[in-house]
């Protein structure tokens, strides 16, 4: 994961039409290497993720996001790392 991939959690990109935190969402990979991952893996977490099959690929988050990060594939890869956890 290069520095230009890291979501920073600064909230520009939202509000998301299809209600995807991104802030949170797209630092998963992030919390998940903390000693306190275990308590992203409640219930409320799993849902907030599962949002992410929603994503319409719209682009709006990508356009606001002053980091220029690609939000829908970094949202993706998030996700699918967050599923081998539960
Ligand atoms: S591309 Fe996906 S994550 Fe980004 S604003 Fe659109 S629906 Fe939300
Ligand atoms: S605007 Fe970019 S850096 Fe800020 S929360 Fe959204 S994805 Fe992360």
């Amino acid at each position: 994961m290069s520095t230009e991939e890291i979501c920073r959690g600064c909230g520009r990109c939202m509000p998301c039409p299809a209600g995807i935190k991104i802030s949170d969402c797209a630092r998963m990979n992030l919390f998940l290497r903390g000693e306190s991952f275990e308590e992203y893996l409640t219930e409320e977490w799993k849902t907030k993720m599962k949002r992410i099959e929603n994503c319409l690929r719209c682009n709006l988050c990508k356009g606001r996001c002053p980091h220029r990060l690609d939000i829908p594939n970094l949202l993706i890869r998030n996700y699918e790392e967050y599923k081998t956890f539960i």
